[in-house]
């Protein structure tokens, strides 16, 4: 980026803090040079043991084998809750913020660990076992919370499917790990409207028949249809359940979920995590990067469908005592003020979100977030794309006051925690940039033949040391976890993002590797070209692919999604190119620009280019799995009015 701007740490923010710049140096070459020394203490400080661990790390990545803490035993909703309740039982735990604004409600640790323990008690009265699949299809209401730690609690392993998700991907997330049970509701709200998640699992169990039990919330209390035998209330088995649910004494690598990644880049993955590891690691990023201090509320604003919503909403904060926020709805419902009044009501300290959350409020302008305070907020996060420096700005500026350091954290559900990330305290800030590796994260370089390179430089980013979080396979199918992590780069973690790597040893991401664009031997990652569209005044947002173009091998073809009320002329496409051809330099020229009203997403909120790639390739017959699009009539939309399909 020709811009690149440097926020160096506010000195109030570095003397508040827990980590420091020197205190960073010096436990991150200590993590490196020790790994087993430094996790080990870590382990200790961080979580409570029934039994010590052995060895602290054992691995080979060739075959990929992974292991933490292997002997010790432990169990994460203990961690999450139990040893909290002599010091702060009538601590509010979670704050959960209804989709209709008039309803919210607080819970102690106190009352979470006597409902997770119900629920425990209930599931193993209707003889749900220890290493068994329960899926977990829920809102974002605290129930959701109290179901993922009463499977930790019992040694069921939880496998959340995002609610959005419809009862065909349900099927098949369920069908893969043979689950027994099903968490679930009667109906979810979003927006206003209610999602009928109960009728989708009875569309999806018509042909799943590992179930024996589904476990329903009333929420929303609408009627829903029985199937005597199989279906439970949630709240009649939990009244009639002990409340005494001795947590089951865990491995340190027995599983505790699965999770299948989103469908970005193709079909689902059943990521396997497992207890100890998983269990510190979320924790120690929890504090560290959102300086997690006594007093703060912290809120993500992520579904607990996705990894971002089991690490960062769940367990890392309630392993820390911290008080976590769940939020049901959008940010658009009842208006585009949302978070922002969230924010205010709750006096919400530390705020953590996603790009494309940002980049769509910031596209209906300041207005909705200047008419609310924000004063409680002192830290800002984001999550699940690169953000580009505009929004990156915006977020800075005007939702955080200049106040507010932001944290641009980069991981994966593959990586079960926050790898890649600014500490408040201890980083310069560069707008864009997700800057310095983590405790015990030591990232390599690699150009396309797989040679380490160093100093500055772009490649492949990959890792050829595990950390306590990592996936240790998927699930059913340790030779996909080789082939698709492990192969391409033999030695080395491939994470399939590609990396810039600056003077200063910062990182920035440029996109996966599949998203490299090579135009006439020149490379670019596509979220540069991206970040140069979306300065221009009446861009909300755009996404570019490379296509087959006959001279110079690979065109760029740009889809544009302009601000409200934007015309999109021939004149603006010109404004648009030069813009980029300024920023970038001369070869990265447009070939193509579309504007388009709206792109095709995932339930995440992640662009789907892969789509994009094969329309303007015009490879329009093999558009490949879109049962996880948000809105799969987009699709349609940018087919009729692709300028270059053949
Ligand atoms: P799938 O793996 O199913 O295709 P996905 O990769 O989108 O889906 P996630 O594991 O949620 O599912 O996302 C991880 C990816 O998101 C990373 O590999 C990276 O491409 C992107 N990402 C996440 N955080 C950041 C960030 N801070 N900066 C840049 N990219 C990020
Ligand atoms: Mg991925």
């Amino acid at each position: 980026m020709s811009t690149e701007k440097v926020y160096p740490v506010p000195a109030e923010v570095a003397s508040r803090a827990l980590i420091d710049e020197a205190k960073y140096k010096e436990m991150y070459k200590r993590s490196i040079e020790d790994p087993e020394g430094f996790w080990a203490e870590q382990a200790n400080e961080f979580m409570t043991w029934f039994k010590p661990f052995g060895k602290v790390m054992d691995y080979d990545l060739k075959k990929g084998h992974i292991r933490f803490f292997e002997g010790g035993k432990t169990n994460v909703s203990y961690n999450c809750l139990d040893r909290h309740l002599e010091t702060r039982g009538d601590q509010t735990a979670i704050i959960f913020e209804g989709d209709d604004p008039n309803v919210d409600a607080k819970i102690t640790y106190r009352e979470l660990h006597e409902q997770v323990s119900r629920l425990g008690s209930a599931m193993r009265d209707l003889g749900i076992k220890k290493g068994e699949r329960v899926c977990i299809y829920m809102p974002m209401i605290p129930e959701a919370a109290v179901a993922m730690l009463a499977c930790a609690r019992i040694g069921a392993i939880h496998s959340v499917v995002f609610g959005g998700f419809s009862p065909d991907a349900l099927k098949d997330r369920i069908q893969d790990s043979e689950c027994c049970a099903v968490i679930t509701a009667d109906f979810g709200k979003r927006g206003g409207k209610s999602v009928p998640l109960r009728a989708n699992v009875d569309k999806a169990l018509a042909s799943c028949p590992s179930v024996r039990n589904v476990i329903t919330v009333k929420h929303v209390g609408e009627e829903i249809p029985w199937v005597d035998g199989r279906d439970v209330w949630y709240h009649e088995i939990t009244a009639a359940a002990s409340a005494d649910c001795p947590p089951e004494e865990m491995d340190s690598e027995d599983p505790l979920f699965i999770l299948y990644t989103s469908g970005s880049t193709g079909k689902p993955k059943g990521v396997l995590h497992s207890t100890g590891g998983y269990n510190l690691f979320t924790a120690i990023t929890h504090k560290y990067i959102f300086d997690y201090q006594e007093g703060d509320v912290y809120w993500c604003t992520a579904d607990v469908g996705w990894v971002t919503g089991h690490s960062y909403i769940v367990y890392g904060p309630l392993t820390n005592g911290a008080t976590t926020l769940m939020f049901e709805g959008v940010p658009s419902y009842p208006d585009v003020s949302r978070f922002w009044q969230v924010i205010d009501k709750h006096q919400v300290t530390i705020f953590y979100t996603a790009p494309t959350a940002i980049r769509a409020v910031m596209g209906q302008g300041n207005g909705p977030v200047e008419k609310t305070s924000r004063k409680s907020l002192r830290l800002l996060g984001t999550v699940g794309e690169p953000i580009n420096p505009e929004a990156w700005e915006w977020y800075y500026h005007i939702v955080g006051e200049e106040r507010c350091p932001i944290v641009d954290t980069w991981w994966q559900t593959e990586t079960g925690g926050i790898l890649i990330t600014p500490l408040p305290g201890a980083t310069a800030l560069k707008p864009g940039s997700a800057t310095l590796p983590f405790f015990g994260v030591n990232p390599k370089v690699l150009d396309t033949e797989g040679k380490e390179i160093d100093g500055p430089c772009e490649g492949i980013l990959a890792f050829d040391t595990p950390w306590p979080s990592m996936m240790r396979t998927v699930y059913g199918d340790h030779d996909r976890f080789i082939s698709t992590y492990f192969a391409t780069y033999p030695g080395y973690y491939f994470c399939g993002d590609g990396c810039r790597r600056d003077e200063d040893g910062y990182y920035w991401i440029t996109g996966r590797v599949d998203d490299v664009i090579n135009v006439s031997g020149h490379r670019m990652g596509t979220a540069e070209v991206e970040s140069a569209l979306v300065l221009h005044e009446a861009v909300a947002e755009a996404a570019v692919v490379g296509y087959p173009h006959d001279i110079k091998g690979q065109g760029i073809y740009a889809y544009v999604t302009l601000m409200t009320g934007v015309e999109g002329t021939d004149e603006l496409k010109k404004e648009l190119n030069k813009l980029v051809r300024s920023e970038i330099g001369p070869i990265a020229s447009l070939d193509v620009i579309q504007f388009a009203p709206g792109l095709p997403k995932t339930r995440s909120g992640k662009i789907m280019r892969r789509i994009l790639r094969k329309i303007a390739a015009s490879e329009v017959d093999a558009l490949g799995d879109t049962s996880t699009l948000a809105d799969p009539s987009v699709v349609s939309d940018l087919i009729d009015h692709c300028p270059v399909l053949k």
